[in-house]
């Protein structure tokens, strides 16, 4: 008898444009593995983003899903109904001593690195090409910070990346499996996590009392998943999680990332591109084994 938990996996995407092809292969991957495996596939609508997120496009999305036979007789979890716990989860890192408001915008900080870079400094980037924030104690004089931190100027929560990875103090890694095939049952390997790599990265906004990287973690840890199958776009992205995890007490799932599909000019598929949506290739007649076949999926 095994003593092994069943594997809980997830697809958790977000209904801000419609799903393309690279969500089916992801959505198909997660609900495969997790039936190989003898686990579940839950859904996670990842809805923070209210003003490009609506029930227009969160429905049509359940409607691909289903014509997909993506499982979806689980309870589904909306992040829209969990900022009480992405604030709880803000507060634990905010008793840390690790959180802080950051007021620079967009086009201050894009302004201060191409100073830098005129002056032949390249300023670090993150994986996904943004610029490491700068710190507005670089870019702002005394007095301006202080009225902005006492005015209603926009701003972000930020974590504190330097004093985070003193407070935990330890080289970190995450553990990482393959996401398909026979490579599925193979034992993870462990990775070495440099969230260092992303600087000071955004906890909360003024107007989304949550991020992406907060939201994913709590939320992993409340749906009790055990396995994250998600694409290769995300694998850097890891590192992050992983210390969020530690500095939050949350348990530690096992990564597998998978090919990304792209399209004729070997680009990654965008939710705008309305050649590649499921609902757009549903509507030209295409069937559900000419997507399997298209994102190189066997029956
Ligand atoms: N919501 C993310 C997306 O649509 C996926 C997040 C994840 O799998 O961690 O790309």
């Amino acid at each position: 008898m095994s003593t092994q938990p069943s594997p809980i996996f997830r697809f958790a995407p977000s209904p801000n444009g419609h799903l393309h092809l690279g969500h089916a292969l992801s959505a198909l991957l997660n609900a495969r593995a997790a039936e190989l495996l003898g686990g579940k596939a839950l859904l996670r609508i990842e809805n923070i983003d209210l003003a490009r997120c609506t029930p227009v496009l969160e429905q049509e999305m359940l409607e691909d899903l289903e014509w997909l036979g993506y499982p979806l007789d689980t309870p589904v979890l909306r992040q829209s109904e969990r900022f009480e716990a992405y604030q709880t989860a803000l507060g634990k890192l905010e008793a840390l001593g690790l959180v802080y408001r950051a007021t620079l915008t967009r086009a201050e900080i894009k302004r201060f690195v191409e100073e830098q870079e005129v002056l032949g400094q390249r300023w670090p980037r993150d994986p996904d090409g943004a610029p490491l924030y700068p710190g507005d104690r670089i870019v702002l004089s005394e007095d301006e910070l202080n009225a902005r931190l006492i005015g209603d100027a926009p701003y972000a929560l930020r974590l504190n990346m330097k004093a985070a990875l003193e407070q935990v103090n330890q080289p970190l890694s995450w553990q990482e499996a393959g996401p398909e095939g026979p490579s599925l049952t193979e034992t993870p390997t462990p990775i070495a996590a440099s969230p260092e790599d992303w600087g000071d990265i955004i906890l909360t906004r003024k107007d989304t009392p949550t991020s992406y990287h907060l939201s994913v973690v709590v939320d992993d840890a409340a749906q009790g998943i055990t396995d994250v199958l998600r694409g290769t776009d995300l694998y850097q992205a890891t590192s992050v999680h992983r210390l969020l995890q530690v500095l939050l007490d949350l348990p530690e799932p096992v990564y597998r990332h998978h090919r990304l599909v792209l399209d004729e000019d070997g680009q990654k598929l965008s939710k705008s591109s309305q050649s590649t949506s499921l609902r757009a290739l549903r509507h030209a007649g295409w069937t559900r084994a000419a997507v399997l076949e298209r994102i190189g999926l066997e029956r």
